[in-house]
């Protein structure tokens, strides 16, 4: 047995990023730029209004309550001709560019308007530059807006629109051929034929792919059949940038896919008995005429979860660009007793990870243990790292590799999160 960081390291060695690609902006949500983008426009362009109020020249407040004479209105989208000389007000809307000679605003809640609209009165003395948006406030041209690297986010891609950007030049998702194996799969919707089983793991690794935002393809199901194995890796590897098979990697009679690779694999495959529970045996390997990489999980459903988590979403991060690879992992209570063997493995435990109090992480398991159990799986949105020894008892400190921040829930409600309310428009 290797340990999980030797294994992890073999993996993520044999792995390069893939070619950069240009794509639309709004194509490249969770993309990895692969280029540094610099501003070359200033934002905002112009001085406007961050308010609904009076623009302004802030001198002309000093003694405020003041009664001005309103020259005009100015809207979003629409500069007023006039300039606001000494003794004169214009009415302006939030984003609305700033009048020449105006310098300030006074919102609306702290003016009074005459009834014909001619005259305001301003009731506090203002600053020169209040609830005014100067230009390049938010982004000053030259400045770095996302360097190489950055996984692009929705706000990402908003500062990127506001500097009139379509397309962006980023890592391109991986591709990835996903391949059931086994003779004892049952592809049919009717009753299962004896001795026959359902194809769980091409749904769940179709489906974790898809989270990602990457291109399942689905490869079908493939019996236990060296030839047709041989021929379905050559085919998907000319339109795949990664394959990842289920089952055939363990040491039965029947357990072809370690046996292809190691042919097709020109060497370069590694059959690893990695010191993990579940998910011990995994072949990898780089084709040799593609240079695309395999991924020979185990057939146990959860098998093929745990080792998707630990050797193939890290690899496909890679492939993807990103340089953060692996899921985060904190340090929970743990909320019952964690009896182990001695086996010398490092125990993965399917697990609900929760918020007590907004400082403390409580986690327990969320039912059988065994590779087969797949519906624990379901409850589970994280895995305690249980290392080898005897366990711990409930109250103790455990590590826990979130495999499902989505599922995390929250024991605080917004209105206690965020007691610091701004004034302000929305
Ligand atoms: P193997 O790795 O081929 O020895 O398979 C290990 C176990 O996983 C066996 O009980 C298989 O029947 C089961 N298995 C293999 N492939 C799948 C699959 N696609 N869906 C559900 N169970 C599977
Ligand atoms: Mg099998």
């Amino acid at each position: 047995m290797i340990p999980l960081d030797e294994a992890q390291r073999f993996v993520l060695g044999l792995c390069q990023p893939l070619a950069p690609v240009e794509l639309a902006l709004d194509d490249a949500l969770g993309c990895v730029l692969s280029e540094t983008v610099m501003a070359t426009e200033q934002v905002p362009s112009f001085a406007n209004s961050s308010m609904d109020g009076y623009a302004v020249r802030a001198d002309d407040t000093a003694g405020a309550p003041v009664s001005l004479a309103v020259i005009g209105s100015v809207m979003a989208g629409h500069p007023l001709e006039q300039t606001v000389g000494p003794g004169q007000a214009a009415r302006i809307m939030t984003g609305a560019p700033l009048p020449g000679g105006a310098d300030a605003v006074c919102m609306i809640e702290e003016t009074e308007t005459a009834p014909d609209g001619r005259r305001v009165v301003i009731g506090r003395a203002l600053q020169p530059g209040a609830f005014v948006r100067q230009p390049g406030r938010d982004v000053a041209i030259g400045d770095v807006i996302a360097p190489a690297g950055t996984v692009l986010t929705p706000a990402h891609l908003g500062v990127l629109a506001n500097q009139g950007a379509r397309t962006v030049m980023v890592h391109r998702r991986p591709r990835v051929g996903v391949l059931s194996t086994g003779d004892e799969l049952f592809s049919g919707s009717g009753p299962l034929p004896p001795g026959r089983i359902r194809d769980a793991n091409r749904h769940t690794l179709l489906a974790l792919l898809r989270r990602e935002g990457w291109d399942g393809v689905d490869l079908g199901i493939v019996g236990d059949d060296e030839s047709a194995l041989v021929e379905l890796f050559s085919s998907a590897a000319s339109r795949c940038d990664a394959i990842v098979t289920s089952g055939g990697v363990s040491v039965g009679d029947l357990d072809l896919v370690r046996v292809v690779l190691e042919k097709l694999s020109a060497g370069k495959m590694r059959w690893m008995q990695v010191a993990i529970r579940p998910a011990k045996p995994l072949a990898f390997g780089v084709l040799a005429d593609s240079a695309t990489p395999v991924f020979g999980l185990p057939g146990n459903p959860v098998s093929a979860m745990v080792s998707f988590e630990l050797f193939v979403r890290p690899a496909l991060r890679r492939l993807g660009g990103h340089g953060v690879v692996h899921r985060p992992i904190v340090s929970a209570t743990a909320d019952e007793d964690l009896h182990r063997e001695v086996d010398g493995k490092l125990h993965l435990l399917r697990a609900h990870l929760g918020l007590d109090d907004p400082a403390s992480w409580r986690v327990r398991t969320t039912g059988g243990q065994e590779s087969h159990q797949l519906r624990s799986m379901s409850e589970a949105n994280a895995l305690i790292l249980l290392p080898d020894g005897t366990g711990v008892h409930a109250g103790e400190a455990v590590s826990v590799l979130l495999i499902d921040p989505d599922g995390l829930g929250s024991a605080t409600s917004l209105a206690l999160a965020a007691p610091h309310g701004q004034p302000g428009t929305s």
